[in-house]
């Protein structure tokens, strides 16, 4: 597990201006020496953590925004091995299975050699 990090909620602090997280063993900003609260620990994103007895170091709308992605990633993977099959999905095989006839992969269907030509850079 990732340790939760802190950041400074003083506005007029360059910490918070510029977004600057501390380490947990920090308590006091060391700029303007205000108390330290545990900040999401994703760049860019310095939204202050719910207090919950977890180590969760991610904001709730960042944890939601991975999900999100993750779904989306593992749907594109499933689409690609449809469109692509495992035995041709590197390109310089699938280039050489061109070179050498496409009658390799044409027992496969016309479909297949379709996709295969799109794969090789023109
Ligand atoms: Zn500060
Ligand atoms: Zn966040």
């Amino acid at each position: 597990m990732m340790k939760k990090q802190k950041g400074c909620f003083n506005r007029e602090c360059d910490a918070n201006k510029t977004k600057t997280k501390f380490n947990m063993s920090y308590k006091y900003c060391p700029f303007c020496k205000n108390d330290l609260q545990y900040v999401c620990r994703k760049r860019r994103c310095y939204a202050l953590l719910p207090i919950t007895d977890k180590d969760e170091p991610f904001c709730p709308s960042c944890i939601a925004k991975d999900e999100k992605l993750k779904e989306k990633r593992i749907q594109l993977a499933k689409n690609a091995i449809t469109v692509i099959p495992t035995t041709i999905v590197a390109m310089p095989k699938a280039a050489e299975a061109i070179k050498e006839g496409i009658k390799v992969v044409s027992n496969e269907g016309p479909k297949l050699v379709k996709e295969i030509s799109k794969l090789v850079p023109k």
